[in-house]
């Protein structure tokens, strides 16, 4: 278990304009956060690093960005329809309802009633939604709404029979009709919207064998329970990877991931120590996996996932020929025999890498005698490479020769910050707690010979040097 607490990371993170409650204003809505200036920057920085290792960097990898709505015959394909589920459960005492497979059944964690729950239901964690507008609605006073699917209707009349999910007993007072072919979903993983562009990629770049897709984006899921910080929330970013192989091979392409989910990790800056490999059993797998490993970290909430790595072999690619009659198989240009590719698939969550960044840079330490916060983040990461500052504000020559280098920095490096409140003392503080590598500071010496000093976050350590070997510096 890690010794920072989520409630250190949740108030640093709020306090200094990492990350917000979604709809704070209003009371907040559960699951959602929202990113503050140095929340985007860092969540950004985690994104372009995994861009630059695993597309940039590869020659056989190639990026896409799918539209988040898809075509409802993908989820009904991929399974997502009948078996994206969770088992709910809820207490007859308190009414509260839980995730049935991460709590002990016997006892309501709420109320701590025995014996409360009833059997599991299967709840889809699909966010439904409707594209093209609504065939007309049915509106009750009250303003109560429902909304259904047309089972038949009637051109001459317009007359149309719905349905609708209600139970026996349940009251409503109003009814909006769709057309059943409108229904779609916030999608629940970004992995579809890359297979459906498998073909595409083929017919655009004829690629060798093998080869990746890649993908960043939103996903949502209505999970029943989200909690733990930003860890399990209900609209998240994932990035991820279908790997298209020879199943001959599958074994080395498996092992070519697994090291480089570990390359990701040291580059996030992750301690060793806190990560852990799970190798599913395989009565626990997926029905369309063959391997699967869940990596895993010491969050402060206990060991939990932080990214999947699976050989889903050709599951994906054969649903979507068999739905969509267009062929997936993959020609090799020997001339051998046509077939449908395997896939190894690193699946990576961006909240999930970022809560396990702040978790590993969140450091209390003294010096000076003097205790402070530190965000002791890989250099890379940073969302603020440098923060700029003259001594005293106060004395218009140091405040424009601190201009001056503050915008040569900034036209360099972009995310340079200027920094004149308090004294000297207080924006160190507040440079370390926001995880700035570097401070510099424009002082009555610096109008003398041009020399500034330069801070390091770390060791604390102050070194003069000439404003033109600044660059030297941050470039290390
Ligand atoms: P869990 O068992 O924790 O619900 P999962 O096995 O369903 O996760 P996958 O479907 O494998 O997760 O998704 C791949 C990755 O996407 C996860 O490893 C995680 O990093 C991220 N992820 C999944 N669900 C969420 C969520 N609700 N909030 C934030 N990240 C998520």
């Amino acid at each position: 278990m890690s010794e920072v607490s989520l409630e250190d990371i949740a108030s640093l993170a709020k306090r200094r304009g990492f990350i917000y409650q979604g709809s704070e204003v209003y009371g907040g809505l559960s699951g959602t956060w929202d990113y503050g200036p140095l929340g985007v920057a860092l969540k950004r920085n985690i994104m372009q690093l995994w861009w630059k290792m695993f597309v940039d960097d590869l020659d056989d990898m190639y990026g896409v960005d799918a539209a988040i709505l898809m075509n409802q015959k993908v989820w009904k394909a991929s399974g997502h329809v009948d078996t994206f589920t969770d088992p709910l459960v809820e207490c007859s005492n308190c009414h509260n309802r839980f995730r049935a497979d991460k709590i002990d059944t016997s006892k309501c964690p709420t109320c701590g009633k025995t014996d409360t729950f009833g059997k599991p239901h299967q709840f889809n964690l699909m966010f439904n939604t409707h594209v093209g507008a609504s065939w007309g609605s049915f509106e009750a006073p009250d303003g109560k709404h429902l909304a259904g699917d047309i089972k038949s209707i009637d051109n001459k009349t317009r007359q149309a029979e719905v349905m609708v999910p209600i139970k026996e007993g349940d009251t409503f007072d109003s009814v909006t009709v769709y057309e059943k072919n409108a229904r779609t979903y916030l999608r629940p993983e970004t992995a579809q919207g890359i297979f459906t562009n498998y073909k595409n990629i083929l017919d655009s770049f004829y690629p060798d064998l093998p080869f990746g897709i890649a993908q960043q984006g939103k996903a949502f899921r209505n999970e029943i329970s989200p909690r733990d910080f930003v860890f399990r929330s209900r609209e998240f970013e994932q990035m991820e990877i279908e790997y298209f192989i020879d199943p001959a091979k599958w074994e080395e392409a498996f092992e070519m991931w697994r090291q480089r989910v570990h390359e990701w990790f040291k580059a996030l800056g992750l301690p060793e120590d806190k990560l852990h490999e799970l190798e599913v059993e395989q009565d626990d797998l997926a029905h369309y996996s063959k391997r699967t490993i869940d990596f895993e970290f010491d969050y402060p909430h206990g060991k939990d996932e932080i990214l999947g790595l699976a050989y889903r072999t050709d599951f994906d690619l054969t649903n979507i020929q068999a739905a969509s009659a267009k062929s997936m198989e993959y020609r090799p240009k020997d001339g051998s025999k046509a077939f449908v590719p395997h896939v190894i698939e690193p699946s990576f969550g961006v909240e999930r890498a970022l809560m396990a960044v702040l978790v590993s840079a969140y450091t209390v330490d003294e010096i000076n005698g003097e205790k402070r916060n530190v965000l002791k983040l890989p250099k890379h990461l940073a969302p603020i490479k440098c923060a700029v500052s003259p001594l005293l504000k106060n004395k218009p020559e140091l405040v424009v020769k601190a201009k001056e280098v503050y915008t040569m920095l900034k036209k360099e490096y972009g995310a340079v910050m200027w920094d004149d409140n308090g004294n000297i003392g207080k924006r160190y503080r507040r440079q370390d707690e926001i995880g700035t590598p570097f401070c510099v500071t424009i002082d009555f010496q610096t109008l003398e010979d041009n020399t500034v000093t330069i801070r390091d976050r770390d060791t604390a350590k102050q070194t003069r040097l000439g404003v033109e070997a600044l660059k030297n510096v941050l470039d290390r």
